[in-house]
């Protein structure tokens, strides 16, 4: 109720001006250039909650790129169109250990498959599922989904960002070109990689990705339009890669610390569903070795303490 909310509003005020500080202890991603200008010292968030009212605090108006966090969205648009046996053929279900762009255990593993959809080269190999006669097409697919979840039919691809990942993005091409040379990938490498880096750069502020994280707290059901949105199964399916790959190799350290079901992105973005209970939309640009938000983190550390949020 009334006081419920208000209560939950100071707590995000006060608790992002008391981490906001954190953000002293990482860098912005620079190796995509256009990330590099991103101001390290914001931190916003927005809680989404079971009833659908939305609560924010801080720099929740700033946008920013979903970066890795488009990755689940991506994931859903395949498993959709095909079905989790196709899907699971071409892209395992297993955390690496490694850094999201690590290339090591593509060729020291068999058979030569991505070990999960959330580390770099299983997301591209998940592109390479999205059907369509053209990237634009292709990308269209997963835009419908988003602007639908979100409520935003003006959701859009923040094009400066696209195009400094595109022409910076040799690591993401080699992981590509390595998946067709091991026939996870077929057509063609620069179209699939056109259609990853542009769903990287879609644009979304933390209202948004907190609206995409409740949905997924109620098993894609979405409460403002009162719609089932994706199959339960298939949010299942996301919750769970979130759970075991969401923050990268420090998925494990997250499960003890936070114990959200969440996925990280290295514009600074954060998307957590607490089952049943909220969705939570954060941003702080500055990031951690393992390339997540250090204020972010922390932010979602605290507020798990104060309200029981973790799912273990
Ligand atoms: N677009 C980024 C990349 O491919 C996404 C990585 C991330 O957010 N961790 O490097």
């Amino acid at each position: 109720d009334k006081m419920d909310h208000i209560n939950i509003q100071q707590v995000l005020e006060q608790t992002v001006q008391e981490t906001v500080s954190e953000a002293e202890k990482g860098e912005v991603a620079s190796y995509i250039p256009e990330l590099a200008r991103q101001d390290k010292r914001r931190l916003g968030i927005s809680v989404c909650l079971k009833d659908g009212t939305l609560l924010s605090a801080g720099d929740a108006h700033l946008p920013f790129t979903l970066q890795s966090i488009s990755k689940i969205f991506s994931l859903m648009v395949a498993l959709c169109e095909h079905g989790e046996r196709y899907v699971f053929e071409r892209v395992g279900k297993e955390p690496t250990g490694d850094p999201f762009n690590s290339i090591i255990k593509l060729e020291t593993i068999k058979p030569h498959k991505p070990l999960n959809p959330m580390i770099n080269a299983g997301a591209i190999a998940v592109a390479g599922m999205i059907p369509g006669a053209t990237v634009e097409k292709r990308l269209e697919k997963i835009m419908r989904l988003l602007r639908k979840m979100t409520g935003n039919p003006e959701l859009r691809v923040n094009y400066d960002v696209y195009q400094s990942e595109k022409q910076t993005a040799d690591r993401n091409r080699a992981l590509a070109y390595f998946l067709k040379e091991s026939k996870i990938l077929s057509g063609d490498v620069e179209e699939t990689l056109d259609l990853y880096f542009r769903h990287c750069s879609i644009e979304v502020t933390t209202v948004e990705v907190a609206r995409l994280a409740a949905i997924l707290a109620a098993d894609g059901y979405d409460i403002v339009s009162g719609e089932q949105l994706l199959p339960r199964e298939v949010a299942r399916i996301c919750k769970t890669f979130m759970v075991t790959c969401g923050m990268y190799n420090a998925s494990g350290e997250f499960a003890i610390d936070v114990g959200i079901p969440a996925k990280s992105g290295v514009a600074g973005g954060i998307m957590a569903s607490v089952p049943q209970r909220m969705g939570l939309g954060v941003f702080g640009p500055a990031l951690d070795e393992k390339g997540n938000s250090v204020a972010g983190v922390k932010l979602l550390q605290r507020l798990s303490d104060m309200w029981d949020l973790s799912i273990f």
